[in-house]
């Protein structure tokens, strides 16, 4: 077996951490370890990161908040980047705003209500990065990332950068079509001046049904499925009779059942277990197949 970690060992001046166990990386808190997690500063290290992977064979994952992500227990072979302690700077020109893609949305929309800007408040509250809520288009409230993004930049797996506009993106319902080795390192959006007191008044709006209608109090991956073109997914969980089950300490959430959350100490493949109880039963009752919006990721 190669030996990823001697390979990753001084390789840049970000943190790199060997062996790390990515439930504390991801916001369901299961998964198993990965054997590398790489934190570059800039673009010259993501790429040194990028171009070693490719000439060793290594695979690379990136990984945004995790906030999407299943890892299964046995974890990641490989290497993992995060852009979240070094890529997540900001640059405002006048209605155009510029993020890294380690930069949480948090982020941008709380810099975009500083300048007075609109079009980002429906994204307030969504717990993950630019990179990973371009990559899934994010979206909440009828809204969806690609209807304020300008354009994106990419890192190719040969370490090239290039931008392509709005035009040129295939994005459709919480997905981004791009080849699966590219990374997106930053993105640029395109708001409109606004008025500061109605945008927190807007924002407030969004954060307060939030937390009426989410179980933010427990661990998840937010909605397990996309909403398929019947209805919402959460109806049909809950029709089926299945808002409230366990298995293990994983749950279908009694306050949205498109949220599975873990209770404590769920494993991965707890969860795993009970989407698939989910799907059967949706399937067999309903007929409806449903589609899963998180990410699977690593080894059993
Ligand atoms: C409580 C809660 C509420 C949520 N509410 C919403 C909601 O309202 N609407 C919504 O759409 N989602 C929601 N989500 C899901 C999640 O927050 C979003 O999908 C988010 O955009 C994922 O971003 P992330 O940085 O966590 O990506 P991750 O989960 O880390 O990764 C998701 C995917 O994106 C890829 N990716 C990450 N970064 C990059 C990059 N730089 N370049 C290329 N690919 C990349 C990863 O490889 C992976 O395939 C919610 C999640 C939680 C836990």
């Amino acid at each position: 077996m190669q030996d990823y970690k001697k390979e990753a060992e001084g390789l840049i001046k970000g943190r790199i951490l060997f062996n790390v166990p990515m439930r504390k990386y991801t916001s369901l808190k299961v998964g198993g370890p990965a054997d590398c997690l790489f934190f570059p500063k800039d673009m010259n290290e993501l790429k040194k990161v990028v171009l070693t992977a490719r000439r060793k064979g290594i695979p690379l994952f990136i990984l945004g908040k995790g906030t999407n992500l299943i890892v299964r227990d046995g974890g990641i072979r490989g290497w993992v980047v995060s852009l979240t302690q070094g890529m997540r700077r900001i640059q405002v020109d006048r209605e155009f705003m510029e993020a890294e893609a380690g930069c949480s949305l948090q982020q941008l929309v709380q810099s975009s209500i500083q300048r007075s800007l609109t079009g980002l408040e429906p994204f307030f509250g969504i717990p993950g990065t630019v990179g990973g809520g371009l990559a899934m288009n994010a979206g909440a409230w009828g809204a969806e990332l690609k209807d304020v993004v300008h354009s994106i930049t990419v890192m190719k797996e040969d370490g090239t950068v290039i931008e392509r506009t709005r035009s040129r993106l295939r994005f459709s319902y919480r997905n981004l079509a791009i080849p699966s080795a590219w990374i997106i390192v930053k993105a640029r959006f395109h708001l409109s001046p606004g008025n500061k007191e109605e945008i927190l008044e807007r924002v407030k709006s969004f954060s307060e049904r939030r937390k009426k209608t989410q179980p933010i109090d427990y661990p998840s991956a937010g909605s397990v499925f996309k909403n398929p073109n019947e209805g919402p997914a959460g109806k049909w969980i809950d029709e089926v009779g299945l808002k409230g089950i366990r298995l293990g300490q994983a749950m279908v959430s009694e306050r949205h059942a498109n949220f599975i959350i873990n209770c404590g100490k769920a494993t991965a493949d707890d969860i795993l277990r009970l989407i698939e109880w989910v799907e059967q039963k949706v399937y067999e009752v309903k007929s409806i197949s449903l589609e899963r919006e998180v990410k699977v990721v690593g080894e059993a």
